[in-house]
């Protein structure tokens, strides 16, 4: 018998697709197709005018790409998602999908180097003002608020610092103000629960252990279904107001045929239609394939993860190791609130001879990839000073967590004798 709650190893494999009606393939079969045939001109009415939910064209819809979505949004226990063609996509549509120029968001300083670009600048000029508050204090995120905020913003596990916020306390203060939490869990799916924690959407670029084999740039939105929109109408006016782009559908009424599900249905039928950011089906098909491991494989990199950082707190040649199981204190605790089965696959440490150190010790590793990349089955490092952050001066990248002699890991799966291996001959190489 199916049981009707299954665990995540489970709906990794099952959630979203059987078999193909037709042929009987019991792998998704890739949808290589712009459009969809009516059957009859009324069907095809019905489905512009939402009344039918079947494909109408694959910049909206896809099969393939719908099979993600349902498994995704299965795994995160969301009501449904969205996919896009990348991460940075998914950040985008996130926000405009609530906020419109004149409206303002609140973010977590702490970024990736993107999402904090398309803030700061794409999004302003957009007119849509990021406010960034210091993401550990969720009084920050109330008093940069107003009447025009439309959402808050924060990273589950951002890095350089690797420092989780306490999300189910910005989660709750955004509540009773009618502000849904946006939480990007790029670096922690499953083992942060972002909905559980009372976050209203989480985000993923699913490039990242999604995907997990390097092969496909993807995003993810996924809509929690427990955020009552229409509780404070005046504050989401994007989604309880008539729609003049869509004849004055009021995209809170819309949903409900199809559930709680209005801020999802409004960025497919809304900004995947403008903005036009679809995944492709053949990405879709391998970030199909990335998840069915995704639960064995987020352990494993833990797992290999914490091994790494204990070695390297064991070298003398290490100033610095960053990684939350070895941090103490309140960071410590909230990385353990938030983060469940392991405190994930990045590790961050710091040369004391600074950037030559640094860059050294890159170009002496053997069996990591040297990439501007995480979550790949492999292992991957990079020196931010001199690559991702090297656009930003000393001070801003102090302010980011970045100094001179600062390297960022992302443990694969390989066996972690080899990881060690290869770290400690680099370093023996690099500083010794
Ligand atoms: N969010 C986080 C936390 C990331 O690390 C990245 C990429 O590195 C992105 C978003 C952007 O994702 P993508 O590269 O798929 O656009």
């Amino acid at each position: 018998m199916v049981r009707k709650t299954q665990h995540p190893e489970t709906l990794a494999l099952h959630a979203g697709w059987r078999a193909d009606p037709v042929t009987g393939s019991v792998v998704p079969p890739i949808h290589q197709t712009t459009s969809y045939q009516f059957e009859s001109s009324q069907q095809a009415a019905d489905r512009f005018a939402l009344k039918d939910v079947g494909m109408i064209y694959s910049r909206l819809t896809n099969p393939t790409v719908d099979v993600f979505e349902q498994r995704m949004a299965a795994l995160e226990g969301g009501a449904a998602s969205v996919a896009v063609a990348s991460g940075q996509a998914a950040a985008t549509v996130a926000v405009q999908t609530l906020a419109e120029a004149g409206d303002n968001i609140v973010s977590g300083t702490d970024l990736y180097g993107g999402t904090w670009n398309l803030f700061a600048h794409t999004l302003k000029n957009m007119g849509i003002e990021v406010r960034f508050v210091d993401p550990a204090d969720p009084s920050a995120f109330e008093a940069a608020s107003d009447e025009r905020t439309r959402a808050w913003y924060l990273e589950t596990l951002p890095n350089p610092k690797l420092i989780v916020p306490p999300m189910a306390a910005i989660a709750k203060a955004g509540r009773t103000l009618g502000i849904p939490l946006i939480v990007d869990n790029t670096a922690a799916p499953l083992l942060a629960r972002p909905l559980e924690q009372g976050a209203a959407i989480t985000v993923y670029s699913a490039t990242k252990y999604i995907g997990g084999h390097g092969t496909s740039i993807g995003g993810l939105i996924i809509d929690g279904g427990q955020f009552d929109w229409a509780q404070t109408p005046s504050r989401h006016p994007l989604l309880t107001q008539p729609d003049p782009s869509y004849h004055g559908a009021v995209w809170t009424e819309a949903a409900r045929p199809l559930g709680p599900v209005a801020y999802a249905l409004r960025a497919r039928a809304v900004l995947l239609r403008d903005g036009g950011a679809a995944l492709s089906p053949f990405n879709a098909f391998q970030l199909i394939q990335g998840v069915e491991t995704l639960p064995l494989r987020m352990p494993r990199h833990c797992e290999n993860a914490l091994k790494v950082a204990q070695f390297l707190k064991s070298r003398s040649d290490v100033a610095r190791v960053i990684y939350p199981a070895l941090q103490e204190g309140e960071t410590r605790q909230r990385a353990e609130v938030v983060l469940k089965g392991g405190f994930g696959g990045l590790v961050g440490f710091e040369l004391p001879g600074g950037r030559d150190a640094g860059q050294r010790f890159i170009d002496a590793l053997e069996l990591f990839y040297h990439v501007a990349n995480i979550g790949d089955a492999r292992s991957l490092a990079i020196h931010p000073a001199s690559t991702t952050h090297a656009q930003l001066s000393e001070a801003e990248q102090k302010a980011a967590g970045v100094s001179p002699g600062y390297v960022r890991l992302s443990i694969g799966l390989e066996h972690p004798e080899d990881i060690l291996a290869d770290l400690a001959q680099a370093l023996d190489r690099a500083v010794g």
